[in-house]
């Protein structure tokens, strides 16, 4: 993978100095001409990357819905799960703020928006931030097929739960049902496990596309903003987790952010906390050693309410766009952004992109122009992917820590530097 992941970067710029600025090149034949950004950018990059996508998205549901009715299942005493709930919710939203707050401060004392002009004036529209109660409402599906064909992972994991709570409460019937989740699960694991052969040709295709067309301009352009944010990400992921880690559990972190290698790179591949669930949640079971009856819970539900590294991004692109509008920010400002950041991230799920629909939300609240979008836009998708790499190393710190708590997770696995290595 990380083969593929070098090699697809290098051949994306080899590739942009030959056709610059979405250009083209030519190789003519004599009797007709071959077009490189047909054959590769817009053929085997775009089709080989896509199908990667789409099978790790095609894994997401069947692996949420069976392995968290065999987590429950195997909970035996059901009640514990508002405890894990509670647990892993409140780690999730307090980690999102200390990252919203790190990265607002950090944005404040470097000042990445001093000095650049609002030189963009394309307009971009916001939605409405969802309140509270249509987020909770929202929670429980009417009609769970519509959830399992939408992908939406909340309501997926509110009818696992029940779902699996009736089986856990329902005698010999409910005993045979568990045991032909157990054997499915088995079953979906292989599935995950044979689809991850795909993975370095996928994250080959993705990145050397993605590099052929990276506006390295207009990253130049807004280089202090693009730092801040970046340099915010990496301190984030490295420096916090590993204290709140070692704090929390005693475990060596260094040891963790090694296990997340394969996670961070299928993150940063796609850009989707959602589609890199089947990694994260291997990683956390086989790598750390937590068990499915967690990961299978807070995998999942951490892809759609944590986001650490969105949070980031919005701390600093709120200061960064108050700033170049020269608006002074006040600390009930400050409190805003840090909650409506944190709640905008309950109710959205970690695909592409969303970071700057739910910064239109909070740049709202606290009455800035949504036009700044416009000017950060360029340079989103090199820092999604960063992002979305932050967004799940958090998903699975958490889910350590709640494992660790709970006294399920096997010490000897975390500290085995080659468990869960194998792909087979
Ligand atoms: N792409 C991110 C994720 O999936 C969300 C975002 O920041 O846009 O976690």
């Amino acid at each position: 993978i990380v083969i593929g992941m070098i090699s697809g970067i290098l051949l994306g710029f080899a590739l942009q100095k030959l056709m610059p600025n979405g250009s083209d090149f030519l190789v003519p034949l004599g009797f007709f001409d071959i077009s490189i950004r047909n054959l590769f950018v817009d053929g085997i990059f775009e089709v080989g990357g896509q199908i990667f996508v789409a099978s790790l998205k095609m894994l997401v549901v069947p692996l949420v819905f069976v392995s968290l009715i065999c987590g429950t299942c195997s909970l035996k005493d059901t009640s514990k799960l508002g405890r894990i709930g509670g647990k892993a919710i409140g780690l999730y939203l307090i980690t999102t703020a200390i990252a919203i707050s790190f990265a607002m401060s950090l944005a404040m004392v470097l000042s990445p928006g001093e000095g650049v002009n609002m030189a963009n004036s394309s307009t971009f529209v916001a939605k409405e931030a969802p309140s509270l109660a249509q987020v909770l409402i929202q929670m429980f599906p009417s009609n769970p097929f519509a959830a399992f064909a939408q992908g939406n992972m909340l309501q997926v994991i509110i009818f696992a739960l029940l779902f699996g709570i009736a089986i856990a409460l329902s005698g010999q019937a409910g005993e045979r049902i568990a045991s032909l989740f157990e054997d499915l699960n088995v079953v979906v694991m292989r599935l995950v496990t044979i689809l991850m052969n795909l993975a370095p040709y996928g994250v080959f295709c993705l990145l050397a596309g993605l590099f052929t067309d990276l506006d390295i301009g207009t990253i130049k352009n807004l280089g202090m903003y693009f730092g801040v944010v970046f340099f915010a990400l990496i301190i984030h992921a490295t420096v916090s987790y590993s204290v709140i880690l070692k704090l929390l559990t005693g475990l060596n972190p260094i040891i963790f952010i090694k296990k997340m290698r394969d996670a961070i790179l299928f993150a940063f591949s796609t850009a989707s906390s959602n589609a890199t669930i089947p990694v994260t949640m291997e990683t956390a079971t086989k790598k750390m050693g937590v068990n499915n009856s967690i990961a299978s819970f807070t995998v999942p539900l951490g892809a759609t309410i944590n986001m650490d590294g969105t949070a980031i991004m919005q701390g600093v692109a709120t200061v960064f766009i108050a700033q170049v509008f020269n608006v002074d920010l006040s600390i009930s400002d400050f409190l805003t952004v840090i909650l409506t950041a944190t709640l905008a991230s309950i109710g959205t799920a970690g695909v592409p992109g969303v970071g700057l629909i739910m910064l239109a939300m909070v740049l709202e609240q606290v009455g800035l122009p949504v036009e700044g979008i416009a000017m950060i836009i360029g340079v989103d998708r090199l820092l999604d992917m960063t992002r979305t790499a932050v967004n799940v190393t958090g998903d699975c710190m958490v889910t350590t820590v709640v494992g660790k708590s709970e006294n399920q997770l096997d010490i000897a696995t975390f500290n085995d530097e080659n468990a869960g290595q194998k792909i087979e």
